[in-house]
């Protein structure tokens, strides 16, 4: 089956065996009633397993061609599963540019369990191995990495990974499965913010993994039902009714980023525009050797880096709504430095580029003209 048959119908093998619903119903139930003691159908308390969930997992492990999928409550939950592989006196090497959500997670709560993070630079992915020692049992990649745009390759982390039998997890929230599929390339997990463009539309808080390795599923599994961040199931609904567009929506995504992105780079005012399709952009051939097309993220700077200034473009937008968070159908707009990198101390931050002017953009699934007439009136 191709992408666009599976973003459909991946994962949903059986129609609705009661009355034959085309999507799976919203199994709002925490328990299932057992004809002798251990006599179920499958599914015995909603924590371990639910029917919508397990629609929505399946699906997720079908679009990023893998064999087991977990859907959680939130992208976090998926990040901190993950971590709760590891045990106190691991070490993980992780990408420096990082969601800072992310960045907190490891270093505000994981480091306190004695587990040890190296944010490294991973734009040339072979020096990954200078950093792994005897205790490193995770690698952890973001690409394209938020805001930055950077891009890592990903066979290359894998090779590093492989030789030294350390497990490669890869955040893939800002290609999404459709641009890019990371368990080919080599890694062992994928994970999602499925918050973004997964679900689409700005209305569901979710986090996804997917693996193809059993054994490492049934730990994630074992994982996910003891921590229990699950999702629940009205919001396995929703995404599950948002991955069914997740192509036709990436196709529009990408189209209306390469009008905003080129729109940016031949304006006078404009210092830097990152978006991975464009040919200046550093790592545009690893992109265009691993990615299907380059999204609808960009981020760019503004001539002299006034701070003041990139509040008030972002405040001048009309379409564009200022708001954190990305890839719904709606077009946002974001300041890191004060919202979303907040969290990050101004030194660190502007070490990977996130600097005062610095803007980031979701480019929605408007009429891209529109896109660029708001872009030209906030701009001046
Ligand atoms: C939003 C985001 C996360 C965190 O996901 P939540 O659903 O907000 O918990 C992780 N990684 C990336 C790249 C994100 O954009």
């Amino acid at each position: 089956m191709k992408f666009n048959t599976k973003a459909i119908h991946g994962g949903l093998k059986e129609i609705d065996p009661a009355y034959g619903s085309v999507m799976p119903p919203i199994y709002q139930t925490t328990t299932y009633s057992q004809s002798t003691p251990g006599g179920h159908k499958g599914f015995e308390y909603s924590r371990s397993a639910n029917p919508t969930r397990d629609a929505l997992e399946r699906a997720i492990a079908s679009i990023e061609n893998g064999n087991h999928g977990m859907a959680f409550g939130s992208g976090l939950a998926a990040i901190d599963a993950v971590l709760k592989l590891l045990k106190s006196g691991d070490e993980v090497i992780s990408t420096n540019d990082l969601y800072g959500g992310t960045y907190r997670l490891f270093t505000s709560i994981f480091e306190d369990f004695g587990i040890k993070f190296k944010f490294i630079g991973m734009e040339n992915a072979e020096k990954i191995d200078e950093y792994v020692t005897d205790k490193t049992k995770l690698i952890w990649v973001e690409t394209p990495t938020n805001p930055m745009m950077n891009i890592i390759d990903i066979k290359k982390a894998a090779a590093v990974a492989k030789k030294h039998n350390v497990l490669l997890a890869v955040d893939n929230t800002f290609a999404t499965a459709y641009l890019q599929r990371p368990l080919d390339l080599g890694a062992d997990i994928v994970m999602h913010s499925a918050t973004k463009y997964l679900g689409g539309h700005s209305d569901v808080v979710m986090g996804t993994l997917a693996v193809k390795d059993k054994e490492l599923a049934d730990k994630l599994y074992f994982i996910q039902n003891a921590s229990g961040a699950i999702a629940g199931p009205q919001d396995c609904f929703l995404v599950l009714r948002g991955l069914k567009t997740l192509h036709v929506r990436m196709q529009r995504h990408c189209e209306n980023g390469k009008q905003v992105a080129e729109y940016l780079s031949n304006h006078p005012k404009i210092e830097n525009v990152y978006w991975p399709g464009l040919k200046n952009h550093p790592n545009h051939d690893i992109a265009k050797k691993q990615m299907d097309g380059f999204g609808g993220m960009i981020s760019f700077t503004t001539k002299g880096n006034n701070y003041e200034e990139a509040i008030k473009i972002v405040e001048n937008l009309n379409i564009f709504t200022l708001a954190e968070s990305l890839g719904g159908v709606e077009s946002l707009a974001g300041h890191p430095a004060s919202m979303t990198h907040a969290s990050i101390p101004k030194a660190e931050r502007e070490k990977t580029g996130v600097v005062d002017s610095l803007i980031r953009l979701s480019v929605g699934i408007e009429d891209g003209d529109d896109l660029v007439a708001d872009l030209k009136q906030a701009i001046g």
